[in-house]
């Protein structure tokens, strides 16, 4: 293909692309394209294809054809507006970036591209405006120098950023003429500003500032290129798993201006609220300023749609302008059939829509806009269900703060509330102090003044961000959202100081490591540590409406992990069908009970255990009866005692006296037998099914515990729904022994009362031993269900409990590109599966099966489960929605 084929030329009036081209011309590329076909004002230009961005990395250099190319292009650009580029009447250009995925802010973008010093006084006759051109032309050179020089051709030798010196300038400027603002800047303060750049320029890079216009603009598209394999983007791409083979788009467009003067400005809007949801019009605008002004968050922008006594929001301050954007934000959702998010510039009262894309949205407002949209027959219920992620489903479900606590403190200060859910932990100002101990799993509050996409890998591992600076639009609210974190911006109270080391909040000081606790929903900001709970889900909300949609659609079913009957009620609550993994350990994490549980695991012969034993079964009996009951007719799985001892006996010496006292012991004895337990590899010893093998008394106790409370409910009249679970079974004739102590426990109990309670007999599937004998263990097991954490610790012999000393070098080094206990190794421990399910299934064809480790929350791999035919997934009560929604999204 030629480079004539790969530039495609957009306006109001003749257009190449489409939207449907996303791949080619990039996600706003398409975009900008798909307007133009509406016949809405958009200024023309043309998008370079992506498939240009891998040339370009290739040969780090423009063709000549592509350069002549282009040139053409920006003629015709130009024609359709009656000016040239570089001549009189100049053209000028802005040049952005625009990969087939959203990268909100990650790249860069160069405006007034054609400003030389030919074409100045050329603009300055035109637009009758000195201080418009020169303010400009020092924004094209700081842009340019940034980007195309520093970054791209690392011109810089110095430490300090080029952006730093010329905003010291620009203040510097300002300090001493005593402008409060940019907007006291006049004419002689912006030329002169410019003439400072152009030496900053010369001295910090050695070479000047270019002054052809084609220069420029050849130097912008290449720079725009680079930027797909700057740091940041990278990093981007790595927190977001986006492939680097796609690249990036270049947008070159006819230049508009929103700062010509008070008929004019610049704004960004979301077509309904991007954090609620409401259906209202939602942005903010600046007068006189440039789209940059904006999202950077240097001035504070006013509303769009305001109340009515708000005489700077826009539906006031140009009504008229506003009435057309209203029409066009009409007009892009019956298009897009989704909420949008806008740029727009007024230049002398006139509209010019400059980008529209799918809007980034919390994931209430997710919820929220999907259900809405189904009510205004924009779209389909299936579509509605297809369109949530199900990850914004538990950000919906978002930590708040504690009421009482918000009773008792008041905030120190307010932001603005850019991203839903609360947040609180030590206070940093850096990303790389944020990234340091958010990696030690410390809890930290991101605060910065504003945040650039440098603070990316900071914003990550931060619990929330808050900054003084910027609008709900800017970066720091747009990743925050997507992210699903806590963010409160523009709070203006707030200053940090030049080191870093604090920061000071309406006065008060606030040093690193300090609590505060944010509101990311309303802007509230506290000091200390407030305390948070998750909201249950709401049985009447958007929410459950969306959920029962799904439900329809998907066909696996969804269980919970859930130990205790409080577990169980949550994920009644959260729409659970059953239990899929009751972890019998975790019934003796209670001081009381952990106490007779050691001492059980400690008795020195069966007669002394079985003693022991006998304690802990009115325990496990009442439990048993109360899980039972709460799950009434569903299913639930109990799985046999599967403690790795380790963690049972790693005991305080006053709990050893304890127990040398309670059991008639000398210390010493007991110290012994703690020593023996210890093992080489506990993750890997005597736990599971072993320790059935080893003292088949603690089977027969937690059997008769189980049996004798499911009759108990049977003989009230309920119907408990048993299934006893065997773990880390490798090999069928463990299976057989430990069954063999639930039947004769089943026969005892149930004798011939004539009672019948429905009960089950099933293993875990969590070693690849038991994968590779399937077909025999299925034929004396009634279910199956694979415990993929151990799974995945076995196949790839990971220990679990170890992978944070080494799997950051495995992600740096993209020797592993997703954790495999989060998501399902597909390759190996899916094949592993996949063998299981089959060879099962081919002995005994209707045998049950499902999931109940971690990953069967998580959605890509409740995908793989769908694929492998699995009945159903098992996950934490909190992930239940999750789960829901991911198994519809499954069958669309
Ligand atoms: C598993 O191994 O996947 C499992 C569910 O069991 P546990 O996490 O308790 O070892
Ligand atoms: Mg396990």
């Amino acid at each position: 293909m030629n480079n004539k084929q790969k530039i495609y030329f957009f306006s109001q009036t003749q257009t190449d692309g489409d939207q449907n081209m996303v791949d080619v011309l990039g996600g706003k590329g398409a975009n900008i394209a798909e307007m133009c076909k509406l016949g809405l004002p958009v200024p023309p230009g043309f998008t370079l294809a992506t498939s240009l961005c891998s040339d370009y990395l290739k040969n780090k250099s423009l063709s000549l054809s592509l350069k002549n190319n282009i040139k053409k292009n920006v003629v015709k650009t130009g024609g359709m507006i009656g000016k040239t580029f570089g001549e009189s009447n100049p053209l000028l250009l802005s040049v952005r970036s625009g990969a087939p995925v959203s990268m909100p802010g990650m790249m860069e973008t160069i405006l007034n591209i054609g400003l030389t010093s030919k074409t100045i006084p050329f603009m300055i006759d035109a637009s009758k405006n000195e201080g418009f051109v020169y303010d400009s032309y020092r924004r094209l050179i700081m842009m340019y120098a940034d980007v195309v020089m520093e970054k791209a051709l690392n011109l810089n030798k110095s430490s300090r950023p080029i952006r730093e010196l010329m905003e010291k300038e620009l203040d510097s400027v300002k300090k001493a003429k005593g402008y409060k603002s940019d907007s006291s800047m006049g004419a002689k303060d912006w030329k002169s500003l410019s003439e400072k750049y152009l030496k900053i320029v010369e001295k910090e890079f050695g070479v000047p500032f270019p002054d052809d216009h084609y220069e420029q603009l050849f130097g912008a598209v290449a720079a725009v290129f680079e930027s797909w394999n700057g740091k940041r983007a990278k990093e981007y791409r790595s927190f977001e798993r986006i492939s680097s083979a796609m690249g990036t788009a270049v947008n070159v467009q006819a230049m508009v201006f929103g700062n010509l003067g008070k008929d004019c400005g610049t704004g960004v809007a979301f077509t309904r609220n991007p954090s609620t949801g409401e259906n209202v019009f939602f942005g903010e605008w600046l007068p006189n300023a440039q789209g940059e002004d904006v999202v950077a968050g240097i001035r504070t922008p006013h509303p769009i749609a305001g109340d009515v006594k708000n005489k700077k929001s826009l539906s006031i301050a140009m009504p008229k302008a506003f009435e057309e954007l209203s029409e066009v934000r009409k007009r892009l959702e019956n298009h897009f059939d989704d909420m949008q998010d806008i740029e727009f510039t007024i230049q002398e009262n006139k509209l010019w829509m400059l980008q529209t894309r799918r809007g980034k949205r919390s994931g209430i407002a997710a919820i929220k806009i999907a259900t809405d949209m189904v009510k205004e027959k924009l779209i389909t219920k299936k579509v509605a269900v297809g369109r949530v992620q199900p990850l914004q489903i538990y950000e919906s479900l978002l930590k708040n703060i504690v009421p009482e606590d918000l009773e008792k403190h008041l905030p120190v200060s307010l932001g603005l509330p850019a991203g839903p859910g609360s947040s609180c932990g030590a206070a940093v100002f850096s990303a790389e102090k944020a990234e340091s101990l958010g990696k030690e799993g410390k809890k930290v509050i991101l605060i910065r003044e504003e945040t650039s996409p440098e603070d990316i890998h900071g914003m990550h591992y931060a619990e929330g961000i808050l900054t003084s600076r910027g609008g709900l639009t800017s970066h720091a609210a747009l990743v925050a959202r997507g992210w699903g974190k806590s963010c409160v911006v523009g709070c203006q109270d707030l200053s940090i100081d030049k080191n870093l080391k604090f920061a000071k909040i309406s006065g008060i000081k606030i040093k690193e490591g300090d609590q505060i606790t944010l509101n990311g929903s309303s802007g509230d900001i506290y000091l200390g540590s407030l305390r948070l709970f998750q909201n249950p889900l709401d049985n009447t909300g958007p929410l459950s409406e969306l959920l029962s949609w799904a439900d329809k659609i998907r066909k696996l079913k969804i269980r919970t992990n859930a130990d205790t009957p409080e577990d169980c009620k949550r994920a009644l609550d959260f729409g659970a069908e059953g239990v899929g993994l009751c972890r019998t350990e975790h019934m003796f994490f209670d001081e009381k009970r952990v106490h007779e549980f050691r001492k059980m695991i400690l008795a020195e012969d069966e007669k002394s255990r079985s003693s022991y034993l006998k304690n802990l079964l009115p325990f496990q009996t009442k439990d048993f009866y109360k899980i039972f009951k709460k799950m009434d007719g569903m299913p639930v799985t109990v799985r046999l005692l599967d403690p790795p001892l380790h963690e049972f006996i790693n005991i305080h010496s006053r709990e050893m006296k304890n127990l040398a006292v309670d059991m008639g012991l000398q210390l010493k004895t007991v110290e012994e037998r703690v020593e023996s337990l210890k093992e080489a590899n506990p993750m890997l010893g005597h736990r599971g099914c072993r320790l059935g093998v080893s003292y088949p008394e603690i089977t027969s106790m937690q059997a008769n515990a189980i049996i004798g409370a499911a009759a108990k409910l049977k003989k009230e009249g309920k119907n408990p729904r048993v299934e006893v679970m065997i773990p880390l079974v490798s090999n069928l004739e463990e299976f057989l022994h430990q069954k063999n102590i639930v039947l004769k426990a089943k026969n005892e109990i149930l004798g011939d009362s004539g009672l019948k309670i429905g009960l089950k007999i099933g293993t875990m599937i969590e070693v690849p031993r038991a994968c590779l004998v399937a077909s025999e263990i299925a034929k004396h097991a009634d279910f199956f269900s694979f415990g993929t954490n151990d799974l995945t610790q076995t196949t790839f012999g990971f220990s679990r409990d170890d992978t944070g000393t080494f799997f950051p070098n495995y992600f740096n080094e993209e020797i592993l590109l997703v954790d495999p206990f989060e998501q399902i190794d597909r390759k190996g421990v899916g094949k592993l599966m996949k063998m299981a399910v089959k060879d099962a299934r081919a002995t005994k064809n209707k045998i049950s099966i499902g999931i109940c480790g971690e990953h069967g929350g998580e959605p890509n791999s409740i995908g793989f489960c769908k694929i492998l035919g699995l009945d159903y997934v098992s996950c934490s009560p909190y992930r239940v929605p999750i789960a829901r929604l991911a198994a519809a999204q499954v069958e669309l």
